[in-house]
């Protein structure tokens, strides 16, 4: 049985005058019916983990690096992240493969990084709009599971993220059959290479989820909840996300 996640992803958006957000979501969703995840920016993760104990509030990074200490100014890793307070990361975000020129492999050594530090990795595939136009969305995303995921993904270490990334900060979505096609075959490959491990690996999907389209994203096959990014930033909205998340 996956257990359904709605993670926000606040980006590097986030003041300490931010948190009455947090106080809000925990105010309004004490016992939320799924489990709800936030990465905020690192200047905040120790803080919101201390307004989040002992709730059923999770707290997760937005990357980490592939080694655990050394000399990499500016960088963070993933111990530091644990102390810290948090219990996931999100790796192989489109922006950071953009900005940063993440690539597959570097990924791949940062979830065995995140694992190592006791950290569940959130990783992030997805398209570009050509890619989508080309038809070769699936081949482009299977290929992307290939090298990003180290051997030995589980349930309890990965989760998998579809972030299309024209959907990304948009307004746009695919279509619930193009979800549908996507997460059904992110499963197929997941059990192929994993075994029956795979099929307690949540998937994600993420790109403009909103509170107006959440109940019908979360109907479809093999989505077991969503990566939000602009609307983790309110309460009020990534709490209806949330309890359509609960109530799919
Ligand atoms: C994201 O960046 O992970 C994301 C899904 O952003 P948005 O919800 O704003 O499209």
């Amino acid at each position: 049985m996956r257990r359904k996640l709605a993670a926000g992803n606040w980006k590097m958006n986030g003041l300490t005058a931010s948190l009455v957000e947090i106080e809000k979501l925990l105010e309004t969703h004490p016992d939320p019916g799924c489990e709800m995840l936030i990465c905020p920016p690192a200047t905040l993760i120790a803080q919101v983990a201390w307004r989040c104990r002992n709730k059923h509030l999770k707290i997760g990074a937005q990357d980490c690096h592939w080694e655990a200490a050394g000399a990499h100014t500016g960088d963070i890793s993933a111990p530091m992240l644990a102390d810290a307070g948090a219990s996931y990361v999100i790796l192989g975000h489109s922006e950071r493969r953009t900005d940063h020129e993440e690539t597959d492999a570097e990924i791949a050594a940062k979830t065995e990084a995140a694992w190592a530090a006791g950290l569940t990795a959130i990783v992030c595939v997805g398209e570009s709009e050509r890619q989508r136009d080309l038809g070769t969305a699936l081949p482009v995303v299977g290929g992307q599971l290939d090298t990003s995921l180290p051997a030995g993904c589980t349930g309890e270490n990965l989760v998998v993220a579809y972030e299309p990334i024209w959907a990304i900060g948009t307004g746009r979505t695919p279509s619930p059959a193009e979800i549908a096609e996507m997460h059904d075959f992110m499963r197929a490959a997941l059990v192929g290479r994993f075994g029956d491990a795979a099929k307690d690996i949540r998937l994600l999907y993420g790109g403009s989820v909103k509170p107006a389209n959440a109940a019908e994203i979360f109907g479809i096959s093999n989505v077991d909840g969503a990566l939000v990014g602009g609307a983790s930033l309110k309460a009020a909205d990534f709490g209806a996300i949330i309890d359509a998340l609960a109530s799919a």
